[in-house]
């Protein structure tokens, strides 16, 4: 019997897991030439419905970044229809649970040379069930690494490039070593960038400040949905560049990602953020993001795609 996630988007096919091989001279596997998107779905135990968070601006970001990097496979991917692939994706699994979901775009020509354009690329999906990524009811310490955020004139920071994800593997595992649980990640210049896979907001005498797109930062989804509830609520907000020691002297800070959703940060660098405590804001931020994601709520049906349920047997 198919478990969920077993089935999974291969070479333009809906295959068994075990079936979605690559060769071993594979361009992405030896240079790093892809990029992906994380994406999520909630299941909403009481409507037993399965909702993708965000699905149209994740496959927006997907093509955006096969455009930066050449990887767009030809005849050309639209958005509509990587989002088409998914939900028929998650609809054949059959799941009824959180689901991560984790569209690659990739170079799968085996020429050894190393250039984007003129070698073959293809989509691939797979999806598994996921939980918590983090302990979000608790804060996290997060410490600032010595390991800086690529730079934009390096590899594109608006992309996700795969290769590109060495840079937070490096910063995510000198913060565990140091046994903190996220690394913060500075541009080269020294401004607060963002965390090794999450964006960053700062709470400081009742304003939210986020670090500028244009400090290396992926612009997240998840960082989008937040401003739009800091809006709806007429708190002010400012999206600029923030100083490293206004980290370490804020009243609040917390992550916001497809993967740690919402996750609250209550020290920095061995500092207490406030008093230590999950602060006021980021409490309300992370109950109104988490109620609207699984659905208990009417508002930012926007955020949501419904997937089909298939009928038991299918
Ligand atoms: N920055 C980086 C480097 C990331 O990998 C991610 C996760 N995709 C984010 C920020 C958060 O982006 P999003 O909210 O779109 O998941």
């Amino acid at each position: 019997m198919t478990k969920p996630g077993d089935i999974v988007y291969f070479q333009g096919d809906f295959v068994d897991r075990d079936q979605a091989r690559v060769p071993i001279a594979t361009h992405a596997f030896n240079y790093g030439t892809g990029c992906f998107e994380g994406i999520r779905a909630y299941w909403n135990s009481n409507r037993e419905q399965l909702y993708v968070i965000r699905l149209r601006e994740h496959a927006q970001r997907l093509v955006r970044s096969a455009r930066i990097l050449h990887l767009d496979p030809d005849p050309s991917l639209s958005a509509e229809r990587v989002e088409a692939i998914i939900l028929e994706l998650l609809a054949r699994n059959g799941y009824h649970e959180d689901v991560y979901i984790r569209p690659i775009l990739y170079k799968s020509g085996t020429t050894i040379k190393v250039t984007l354009s003129g070698i073959e690329s293809d989509l691939c999906v797979f999806t598994q069930p996921f939980g918590d990524y983090l302990d979000i009811r608790k804060g996290l310490r997060v410490m600032i690494s010595a390991w800086r955020r690529i730079d934009d004139n390096s590899i594109p920071a608006r992309a996700k490039p795969t290769g590109a994800y060495v840079n937070a593997a490096l910063a995510s595992d000198e913060a565990r070593e140091r046994g903190f649980d996220e690394a913060i990640m500075l541009t080269g210049d020294g401004h607060v960038s963002e965390a090794s896979s999450s964006n960053l907001f700062l709470v400081q005498d009742g304003v939210v400040i986020t670090p500028q797109a244009s400090d290396d930062v992926l612009v997240g989804i998840t960082r989008d949905c937040v401003i739009e509830l800091v809006r709806k609520r007429g708190w002010p907000l400012e999206v600029r560049r923030v100083d490293r020691s206004e980290l370490l002297a804020a009243d609040e800070a917390f992550l916001s990602g497809t993967g740690v959703q919402i996750a609250p940060v209550t020290s920095v660098d061995g500092r207490v953020v406030g008093n230590g405590e999950i602060g006021p804001l980021t409490q309300e931020l992370q109950r109104a993001y988490l109620e609207a994601v699984r659905g208990e709520v009417a508002e930012f049906a926007e955020w949501r795609t419904p997937v089909a349920k298939v009928a038991s047997g299918n």
